[in-house]
Order: structure tokens, then sequence, then C-alpha cells
């Protein structure tokens, strides 16, 4: 049995962990990030040039079965694997973990893309500690504001005048979000709903603060797509597949 993950996130990494040694594993990754962690088992890196790609790629290796555990807001690889999925009819899961969900004392504003992130900012202070990752910055290149962003590998042009960058990669701790808050006396927060723990602590900092946090809300899953919310649930699916 081989089994195709779609990864580049935590979950996909344990996912991976969890299938081999017990299945052919094979993970795949777009080739992003400069210097990934791998998983175990198999891993190719690089895009497979659209849905027809991923279709041949599927075909000429086997595969039983694919689980996309790409990033919530990894919308057009999701989209591919399910028009692939079907047309090859090989079983398709997606793992997503679940978002993230405000409490007591969480001044969040929900928007549906960074475009509205960037309008949202507007009067809520001139300081934005910007989480979003270093696609789609341009969103907000025009924005006055001075920005601190936080990405793994530095972010290209366009992006706003006034930005200070960051090189870090979670998982992030509490005392270093609040000292990232204090230090750089953050106005605002603008985050993807990612969820997860590796990257939540910036939501209970932002909250003791009483610092406003802008949160993209997800994309759908495609329609139809069966989804599991963590490694373990996955990894089930595939024993009983
Ligand atoms: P995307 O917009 O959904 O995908 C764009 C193209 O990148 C896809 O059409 C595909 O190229 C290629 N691609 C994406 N994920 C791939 C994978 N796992 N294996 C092989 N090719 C892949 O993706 P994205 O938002 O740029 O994210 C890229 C990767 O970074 C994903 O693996 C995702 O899990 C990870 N990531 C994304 C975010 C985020 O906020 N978007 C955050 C953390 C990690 P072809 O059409 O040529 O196949």
């Amino acid at each position: 049995m081989h089994i195709l993950i779609l990864g580049g996130t935590t979950e996909a990494r344990a996912l991976a962990g969890l299938l081999h040694g017990e299945v052919r594993v094979t993970s795949s990754l777009a080739g992003r990030v400069a210097s990934p962690r791998l998983p175990a088992g198999e891993v190719r890196i690089g895009g497979f040039g659209g849905v027809e790609g991923l279709v041949e790629w599927m075909a000429g290796h086997a595969v039983d079965a694919v689980i996309d555990a790409t990033h919530p807001f990894a919308e057009r690889i999701s989209f591919n694997a399910a028009r692939a999925a079907a047309t090859a009819h090989v079983p398709l899961l997606a793992l997503r973990r679940p978002g993230w969900v405000p409490g007591d004392g969480d001044d969040w504003r929900p928007v549906a893309s960074l475009e509205e992130a960037a309008r949202a900012l507007e009067g809520l202070g001139d300081r934005v500690f910007l989480t979003t990752g270093r696609m789609g910055l341009a969103a907000f290149a025009a924005c006055p504001q001075w920005f601190l962003v936080r990405s793994v590998d530095a972010p290209d042009a366009p992006m706003p005048a006034r930005t200070e960058i960051v090189l870090d990669r979670g998982p992030f701790s509490l005392d270093g979000e609040r000292e990232i808050l204090a230090r750089h006396r953050i106005d605002v927060v603008v985050t993807k709903d990612s969820g997860g723990a590796a990257t939540a602590p910036k939501l209970t900092a932002a909250r003791e603060a009483g610092v406003p946090v802008v949160v993209v809300r997800r994309p759908p899953v495609p329609s139809g797509v069966p989804v599991a919310a963590t490694p373990e649930e996955a990894a089930a699916w595939v024993a009983t597949g």
C-alpha cells in the first residue's frame, strides 16, 4: 500500500512518522522553505504541475490513497488534490487541525482575506505584528503602519514601506510572544486561523495585553472530502481503508 501525503505542516510530519514502517509513505513538499524539516519515509519536493501532473504522478507511483495534510490556507493544492483524486478514483482524506476559538477577553476581528485584513487595520494603531507568512505581503504593501513581519524565510517585495523582518519558525513560547508585543509596542496582531498549539501563544499574549487580533478565516475544505482532525485519526483511516 502506497500513501501520498501532501505535506508542509507539523501534522503531516507526525502522520508520516505514524505510517512509516506500516505502509509505503511518500511525503510531498512544495519546496517553499529553504531547509524544511523532513518527515520519515520517502520525500519528494516541488509542484506536480497542476491537476494533470498530480494524476500522472499518482499513476506512475502506484498511489493507493492521498492525504491532504497541507496548511489550511494552502487552497490551490487542496483543490488540485480533490480534482486529481476524483479523476484517478483514488481515496482522499483531508487532515486539518481544528481552527482557533476565541475565549473570554479576546478581541478578535475576523476577516475573509489578507486584503480585508489590511483594510481592517485602519484605526487599530500604528504598530502591527504580522504573522501571516512571507507569501501575501503584497496585500499590505500600501499600508501606512509600521510592520513587524515574522516568517521562516525572508519575504520578497512588495511589502509595506515601514517593515522590520524577524526570521523565526515555531513553536513559539508565551514568554517570547509577550516579549515581542512589549518590546515592539505592538498595537495589533494579524494572523491566519492556522490552528494548532505551535503558534497559538501569540493569541494569549495579545489577550493579556489587550491587543486586538485580526484573524483571517480559513477557506473551506473542497466539498465531499472527508476530514480528520489529528494525525492519529488520519492513520486510523489508512488502517481501516
Ligand atoms: P498553494 O497556494 O495551495 O499551492 C500552490 C502550488 O504549490 C500548487 O498548485 C502546487 O503546485 C504546489 N504545492 C503546494 N503544496 C504542495 C505540496 N505539499 N507538494 C507539492 N506541491 C505543492 O500552496 P501554498 O499556500 O503556497 O503552500 C505551499 C506549502 O507550504 C504547502 O505544502 C503548505 O502545506 C505549506 N504551508 C503553507 C502555509 C500557508 O499559509 N499557505 C503555511 C505553512 C505551510 P503544482 O500545481 O505545480 O502541483
